[in-house]
């Protein structure tokens, strides 16, 4: 099977006080449970608890990070474009811009360097395609969701 295009590798360097990927309003950030635990513990919360304060469930009932109601932009985005968990911040927000929809076609990856000034900034390194799949994988893992808290207390 053909490699993918980006397993080549790909030039990239995300740029300080940018923002821009963040800055969206009607974003959606997908939280894997492991972000769950991780975002929770640097607020010093229960899990259960922190997905009451700062989140919300979308219409098929996956945990999302809630948005603020003045601009629909991310709760944790401050009035300085940075974000304020950026340490524990979800792998979905890490894995930007390595997507799968991103990745998928021409047309969506031109639209991505169109918005992303790391794609093609002068000091841009060249991301390894292992490092880029490690990223594709949490995207999709996130993308997939919970929708309980505990996981495996799934009701029939
Ligand atoms: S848009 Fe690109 S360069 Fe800007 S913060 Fe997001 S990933 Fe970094």
């Amino acid at each position: 099977m053909k490699a993918a295009w980006w397993m080549a590798g790909v030039p990239f360097s995300c740029q300080p006080n940018c923002g821009r990927c963040c800055d969206e309003p009607g974003g959606i950030v997908y939280l894997s449970t492991n972000d769950a635990e991780r975002i929770a513990a640097h607020h010093e919360m229960e899990v259960e608890a922190w997905l009451e304060r700062d989140c919300r469930q979308t219409m098929d009932g996956r945990y999302v990070l809630q948005s603020r109601p003045s601009d629909d932009v991310c709760i944790y985005l401050d009035g300085e474009k940075r974000c304020s968990i950026y340490q524990v911040r979800p792998q979905q927000c890490a894995a930007f811009p390595w997507w799968s929809e991103n990745l998928a076609t021409e047309r969506a990856w031109k639209e991505v360097k169109e918005t992303c000034p790391g794609l093609t900034a002068e000091d841009a390194i060249m991301i390894e395609g292992e490092v880029i799949r490690i990223h594709v994988f949490a995207d999709r893992e996130s993308s997939k969701g919970f929708r309980t808290w505990p996981p495996w207390n799934r009701r029939k």
